[in-house]
C-alpha cells in the first residue's frame, strides 16, 4: 500500500471531487494522500474533511506550472498552508493570466474557423481554473477533434493553431512562495521535464525532494532520480499525477505509483522546522 502523493481534482483539471478521490482512496486501502492541484488550494480543505472523515491521513499539496526557457517544469509543494496570503494572492495572478490565456485561444480558434465561446468551455470548468484539457473536451462535444490528445496535436499545443503560451513562474519563484508558505518543495517527475541541469540551482534555491515514482518514469529514470535525490540529501517523492480522465500520464489508478511510508515519514520531516506542526494534517 503506497502513499500517493500526486492527485488532481475538479478544483483544476481532474474529472473527480475531492471527496470522490478521498473514497477512491480508501477504497484501495491506501495509508495517506496529498491532492496536488494545478495553480489552486481550492479543493484542499473538502478533501481535508474527507480524509479526516474515512481515517485516510491528508497531505495539503499543489503543483505550480513554471518554465526555464523552452522547458516546461512543475513544482510541487507539500504541507503548504492554505490560507497563507502570499500564496494565494500569486495562486489568483496565475488563474487570472489563465483565464486570459483561454480568451486569446478561443479567439485564435475563431478565426480559424472553429468558434467556441467561453461559455461552451465553463461548463467543462467545475473550479476556478481554466487549463487547456477544459479547451480540448469542448472542442470534443463540438465535434471538431475526436480526442483531447488530438487537441492539444492539432490546436492547443506548441506549433498547434490556437497556441498561446502562458506567463508562468520560474522554478526558484514557485519554490520560493510553497517555503513562504510552510510547505516543502518537490520537483515533479523530472523524467518528462528533462530539466536535470536545473537540479542544482534549484536545490541552492530551496528544492527538498524530487519525485521519482511517476507513471511516465523508465525503469531508468527511477534510478537515476533515486541516486540525484539521494546525492542531494533530498526526499524522494511519488505519485500517479491520477486525473480520471483520459489526459495526463499513463492512464492508472490512484495507488499505483507512489512511496512507501517510511519514505512519507522523511517527507513528514523535511518540513521547515520554523513551521508549525499542523497537527491537524496528520491526524488521525
Ligand atoms: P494547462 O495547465 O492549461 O497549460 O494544461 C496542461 C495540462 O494539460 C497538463 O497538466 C495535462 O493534464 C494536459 N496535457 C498537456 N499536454 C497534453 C497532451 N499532449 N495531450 C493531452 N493532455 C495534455
Ligand atoms: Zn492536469
Ligand atoms: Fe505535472
Ligand atoms: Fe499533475
Amino acid at each position: 500500500m503506497l502513499v500517493d502523493l500526486h492527485i488532481h481534482t475538479t478544483a483544476s483539471d481532474g474529472l473527480y471531487s475531492p471527496e470522490e478521490v478521498v473514497q477512491k482512496a480508501k477504497s484501495r486501502h491506501l495509508p495517506a494522500i496529498s491532492i496536488t492541484d494545478h495553480d489552486t488550494v481550492d479543493g484542499l480543505c473538502e478533501a481535508e474533511t474527507a480524509c479526516f472523515q474515512v481515517g485516510l491521513v491528508f497531505v495539503p499539496g499543489i503543483e505550480l506550472s513554471c518554465e526555464w526557457g523552452a522547458s516546461e517544469v512543475h513544482i510541487l509543494g507539500y504541507y503548504i498552508e492554505p490560507q497563507d496570503d502570499m500564496l494565494n494572492r500569486r495562486l489568483e495572478r496565475l488563474r487570472r493570466e489563465r483565464r486570459q490565456r483561454a480568451i486569446r485561444i478561443l479567439e485564435k480558434l475563431s478565426t480559424s474557423g472553429y468558434p467556441l465561446s467561453l461559455e461552451e468551455v465553463s461548463r467543462f470548468v467545475c473550479g476556478r481554473v481554466v487549463g487547456r484539457p477544459h479547451i480540448a473536451q469542448a472542442m470534443m462535444e463540438m465535434g471538431y477533434v475526436q480526442s483531447v490528445a488530438e487537441a492539444f496535436e492539432s490546436f492547443l499545443g506548441p506549433g498547434g493553431l490556437a497556441y498561446v503560451p502562458r506567463a508562468k513562474l520560474a522554478p526558484a519563484e514557485a519554490i520560493e512562495v510553497i517555503i513562504g508558505a510552510g510547505g516543502v518543495p518537490v520537483m515533479a517527475h523530472p523524467g518528462v521535464s528533462h530539466v536535470d541541469g536545473l537540479i542544482p540551482s534549484l536545490v541552492s534555491a530551496g528544492l527538498k525532494g524530487i519525485e521519482v515514482y511517476y507513471p511516465d518514469h523508465t525503469p531508468g529514470d527511477i534510478v537515476r532520480y533515486f541516486n540525484l535525490a539521494r546525492t542531494y540529501g533530498l526526499v524522494v517523492t511519488g505519485g500517479t499525477d491520477f486525473h480520471g480522465t483520459p489526459h495526463g500520464p499513463k492512464e492508472c489508478e490512484i495507488g499505483d505509483f507512489g512511496i512507501p511510508a517510511p519514505m512519507f515519514e522523511e517527507l513528514k520531516a523535511a518540513r521547515p522546522s520554523g513551521a508549525l506542526p499542523n497537527n491537524r494534517h496528520l491526524t488521525p
